[in-house]
């Protein structure tokens, strides 16, 4: 998707803080960090939603999940730490490719707003 900012961020388009990459997802800083730690885990593909995600996409939502925790153990917030994948306007989606926010560093409220 070439007006996708996520898949610009993907191909170095535009700047972002990232923190991992490799060959099928990369990660990076949130540019409005809801906690101490906020980083986003992406797919390179662009997929627009978990809603848009296939049977053939297991392996990699698990890969994207595994990163996301393993960067959150990397920060010392193995043991705390909230994964999250917004789905949806209604659930507060608002950029189309989908990500997975991994959020530590303070106390987390359930249920979310
Ligand atoms: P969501 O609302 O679940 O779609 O999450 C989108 C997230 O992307 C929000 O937390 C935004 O702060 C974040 N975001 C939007 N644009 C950028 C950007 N250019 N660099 C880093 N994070 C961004
Ligand atoms: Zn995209």
């Amino acid at each position: 998707m070439s007006d996708c900012i996520f898949c610009k961020i993907g191909r170095k388009e535009i700047p972002a803080r990232i923190v991992h990459e490799d060959p099928e997802i990369f990660a990076f800083e949130d540019i409005h960090p809801q906690a101490p730690m906020h980083l986003l885990v992406c797919p390179r593909r662009h997929v627009a939603s978990l809603a848009d995600a296939q049977a053939d996409d297991a392996a990699l939502l698990g890969h994207i999940i595994l990163v996301g925790s393993k960067l959150a153990a990397d920060r010392g917030y193995g043991s705390g730490h909230r994964t999250v994948f917004n789905t949806g306007e209604e659930a507060g989606q608002t950029v189309l490719h989908l990500h997975l926010h991994v959020l530590g560093g303070r106390a987390m409220r359930w249920p979310p707003g």
